[in-house]
């Protein structure tokens, strides 16, 4: 019998460089960390995970050379493919030293890599070697982007603004209305051809995702009939992990002492997220919206959020005056850590597929501001598939003072926030032993496992008793 000489299996993770991406696969180590995997990051220098946080992962910086580059660009068509471009070669020359210590530095299993990074793919494959993606979405968004891809195939795009209102045939608890990209215009052929990439798993051998069947079963379903390859659901991620810090920028924990102090259920949470911007006429709205509806709140104002603003010098005059007993504003707030806290009530979110699951395993029922791709779908099922939320439908003060009462006073909040806290205890069951999510991480531990028993036999070293 041959032996295993050296350290534990590892996994390679390749995340892509956005908080809402990050996060996942960070949590996704840790969790295959204490399954017995060594975990090693390869990362792009941009949005680069601090290793103090993580001291028991390798950290591989990856030379992404957009240091200077506007983050709209980095975060555009043209940004993701330079990434994907100049990270190649490194990442290459990282996994061949890795494969040329094995195994005394443990064998490698699978790179685990999210779809934007499609560089991956193609060093793997060039190396033999397994790989699994991570989407850190919803089953029904992916869905959504094959639609879309669809529709353009068919030649149906656009469609009639009457139809917007219908569902879509295939997938009944979407209209399409709730597509991630609008429909009724022509969709530039680069956009399609990006959404084509993200869909596509290329030559993975599973898809893990930051789901629970509770939440997805429809699509999981639908998902599992169109790609031939194991999907594992293991969300949500955040209740799976240990709990350590994956922000990539620095939290302002006053804002929990600002909590502390305020009455259980009364306060409205606000954030939009590490990407979405709004405009001036949106955060004056806003703010008199939130000055006129008496409640307390805990409002985030990422710097830079607001467009054509360094941060908060264009709210009205009198506001600070009239909220200043009852709101606190901080640039960016340890938000699992607010809405888990017994004074938030409610949650004004840009329906970011993290942001919904934190909020739904607190049992915080949310107002749902969405402004592109996945967070129109997210607030679909939020507020008409789970109805632990409600939709925003006018941006103008009124409007915001009314979708804040109803969400936290009126009987429509309370019935919302029971919904909630179900969902939160479905949730809760669904990570626990025997539980649906548990159950696909054991399968994904043993799934990982038979790759490196694989890898076991392609560099076995020969035991003295053979
Ligand atoms: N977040 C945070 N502090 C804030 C605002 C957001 O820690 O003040 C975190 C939030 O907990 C979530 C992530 O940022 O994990 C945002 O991810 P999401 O998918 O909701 O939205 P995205 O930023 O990708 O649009």
């Amino acid at each position: 019998m041959g032996k295993i000489e050296g350290q534990k299996p590892r996994v390679v993770l390749v995340p892509f460089p956005y908080q809402g991406h990050i996060t996942p696969m960070l949590q996704l180590g840790s969790i295959l960390n204490s399954r017995g995997f060594s975990i090693t990051v390869a990362h792009t220098e941009f949005n680069s995970p601090n290793p103090l946080d993580h001291p028991e992962f390798v950290f591989l910086p990856l030379p992404d050379n957009l240091s200077g580059c506007e983050t709209s660009y980095i975060s555009s068509l043209k940004g993701i493919s330079a990434m994907n471009v100049n990270s190649k070669e490194r990442f290459h020359e990282y996994m061949v030293e890795m494969l040329e210590k094995q195994p005394q530095n443990g064998l490698v299993s699978c790179i685990v890599y999210d779809n934007l990074m499609h560089f991956v793919n193609e060093v793997a494959t060039h190396l033999k070697l397994p790989t699994v993606v991570l989407r850190p979405n919803s089953a029904a968004y992916l869905r959504s982007l094959q639609f879309i891809i669809q529709l353009q195939a068919d030649n149906l795009i656009p469609l009639p603004e009457h139809q917007l209102q219908d569902a879509i045939p295939t997938h009944h608890l979407l209209r399409f209305k709730d597509l991630p990209f609008p429909v009724t215009a022509e969709i530039p052929k680069i956009l399609i051809e990006f959404f084509t990439s993200y869909a596509n798993i290329r030559s993975s051998s599973a898809i893990i995702l930051n789901t629970a069947d509770i939440l997805d079963h429809e699509s999981l379903t639908k998902l599992q009939q169109h790609f031939k390859v194991p999907i594992f659901p293991v969300g949500p991620l955040q209740k799976m992990a240990p709990k350590f810090n994956t922000s990539l920028i620095t939290e302002d924990t006053s804002s929990i002492t600002w909590l502390d102090k305020q009455a259980p259920n009364s306060v409205l949470y606000i954030s939009i997220g590490s990407i979405a911007i709004m405009d001036k006429k949106e955060l004056i709205e806003m703010a008199w919206g939130l000055a006129n509806s008496d409640q307390p709140f805990l409002w985030v104002v990422r710097p830079s959020s607001v467009s054509g603003s360094e941060w908060i010098e264009c709210l009205p005059e009198g506001f600070e005056e009239i909220t200043r007993e009852r709101g606190c504003i901080v640039k960016w707030a340890p938000q699992k850590k607010v809405l888990a806290h017994p004074a938030v009530g409610g949650f004004w979110s840009h329906s970011g597929w993290n942001s919904t699951l934190e909020s739904m395993c607190e049992g915080v029922p949310m107002i749902c501001r969405p402004y592109f791709s996945d967070q129109v779908v997210n607030t679909r099922y939020l507020t008409h598939v789970w109805k632990v939320a409600l939709e925003l439908n006018s941006l103008e003060r009124k409007g915001i003072e009314q979708a804040i009462r109803a969400l936290m006073g009126d009987k429509e909040g309370k019935e919302m926030r029971q919904k909630a806290l179900k969902m939160k205890q479905e949730l809760e069951l669904s990570i626990q032993r025997g539980g649906s999510s548990w159950n696909s991480f054991e399968n994904l531990v043993e799934f990982i496992a038979s790759f490196t028993q694989q890898n076991v036999k392609a560099t076995m070293i020969p035991d003295s008793s053979d």
